[in-house]
């Protein structure tokens, strides 16, 4: 039975019983409207942890637009349905007051690789998910963190977070689950209208292809342009980025060598979609 909790005296309780017979915990940080790439981390935390706490929290601090926060999707009653399906043992979702109460002033910033990309476009935004995921962590004394690839950004932000703070925490970043025609699955992807959600695929697609192109030795900036061409044809409305990064640092990278990842994020119907794939 899964069990919802909303406040963190009440979690510790449960925490510290599970700690002291041994379980090994794991917690996964989301923000609710789940989907099946929630799921798949849920899944991944219950086949490695005796205990499984999935987190439910629309954290205000990481909306740097106070409109995306408003309009952020809330359907718990349907998150618990799913989550009582994967035998998650307890949903933590506390009110914005119980996770910052008056006075509140600490903020966990991580430097270097939050900087870059989605850093730059949406200022405030890592410091927000580090603070966060800092405090879900102590609040949870999860043994290990189930973060997806989806926002890669933000796994380095939390793999590098974890280090330099030397957090007794595990990360494991898992695969992004897309629906058919490649699109990530994404809360935000229910805000598109049909005709955009049936060009939304062309995100995947058009840096699949480019990565692809650069695999065969185009040039990246040629690729990179291409692709860019290509979701404008499909009807994309804005690129914010395409960019062929170090996949741990998120610099700029033109070497081979190192493991690289190619990230987008484009503009449809105002709704603003992220992806990202190895190269
Ligand atoms: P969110 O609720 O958007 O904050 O996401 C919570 C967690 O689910 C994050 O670690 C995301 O990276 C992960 N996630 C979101 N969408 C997907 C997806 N399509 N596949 C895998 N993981 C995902």
């Amino acid at each position: 039975m899964t069990q919802i909790v909303r406040k963190i005296a009440e979690l510790r309780i449960l925490v510290r019983a599970w700690k002291a017979a041994g379980e090994v915990i794991g917690v996964v940080p989301t923000m609710g409207a789940l989907h099946d790439g929630h799921l798949s981390l849920a899944r991944a935390a219950k086949a490695e942890c005796q205990r499984v706490i999935v987190t439910i929290f629309v954290n205000p601090k990481q909306f740097n637009n106070p409109d995306d926060l408003k309009q952020y999707p809330r359907t718990e009653e349907a998150d618990a349905a799913l989550l009582q399906t994967v035998g998650v043992d307890v949903i933590f979702t506390p009110v914005p007051d119980e996770v910052y109460p008056a006075g509140f002033t600490s903020t966990v910033s991580v430097g270097g690789v939050s900087e870059p990309l989605e850093g730059r476009m949406r200022p405030g935004h890592f410091d927000g998910v580090a603070t966060v995921v800092t405090k879900l962590f102590g609040m949870t004394m999860a043994d290990r963190g189930y973060f997806g690839q989806k926002d890669w950004q933000q796994l380095q932000v939390v793999l590098r977070l974890v280090r330099d703070l030397n957090l007794p925490i595990t990360i494991v970043g898992c695969e992004t689950i897309r629906e058919t025609d490649g699109l990530a699955m994404s809360s935000r992807n229910n805000r598109l209208t049909p005709e955009g959600r049936a060009i939304a695929g062309v995100l995947y697609v058009a840096i699949t292809a480019a990565a692809e192109d650069i695999r065969a030795g185009q040039s990246d900036r040629m690729a990179i342009r291409e692709a860019a061409e290509k979701l404008r044809h499909a009807g994309f409305d804005r690129v914010e980025y395409i960019e062929l990064r170090d996949a741990e640092t998120l610099m700029p990278s033109d070497d081979p060598q190192r493991p690289r990842r190619m990230l987008a994020a484009a503009w449809l119907d105002g709704v603003r979609l992220i992806d990202n794939i190895p190269v």
